[in-house]
């Protein structure tokens, strides 16, 4: 039987070696691992010393989502509103008024920029255009009647 160190109770990185498992068809120990995310593999003693393996595999995925998110979802020139002031992204004004930015970015196209900045967002939608369902309301309530445009 090869000497080999026993990393019991180890932790590299995400994983976390339970015990022993087995030796490889090259003679070398591999160990049961839990990761993190709750996943049990079976990982050679030398990827996870060496620093190769930090985790069951979870890891490297995230990083991949991350790099394709990254890549896919920021845009170019992320789009500056100055308001009141403050210049901001359109994400950060969606957040501050809890407006998604789909809805923000419509509302600014057809709104006012104070109205758009400053209109948070409804806690539940009626039909398909919420916003043009609250102005017909509020006319109607004003008594006021006005052709409303396309
Ligand atoms: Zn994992």
């Amino acid at each position: 039987m090869p000497r080999f160190r026993d990393l019991t109770g180890d932790r590299y990185t995400r994983l976390v070696v339970i015990e022993f498992a087995d030796f490889s068809r090259h003679g070398k120990a591999r160990w049961h691992c839990e990761c993190e995310c709750g996943a049990s593999v079976i990982v050679l003693g030398a990827s996870m010393t060496s620093g190769r393996q930090v985790s069951c595999g979870c890891y490297r995925r995230e990083v991949a989502a991350e790099t394709s998110r990254t890549r896919t979802l920021v845009p170019p020139e992320p789009r500056l509103i100055t308001y009141d002031g403050r210049t901001q992204s359109l994400a950060a004004w969606s957040r501050e008024t809890g407006v998604s930015p789909q809805l923000l970015s419509h509302r600014l196209a057809h709104w006012s920029l104070e109205r758009a900045l400053t209109t948070r967002a409804r806690p539940y939608r009626r039909g398909a255009d919420p916003d043009d369902i609250h102005e017909a309301t509020a006319t109607t309530q004003r008594g006021v009647t006005h052709g409303q445009g396309p």
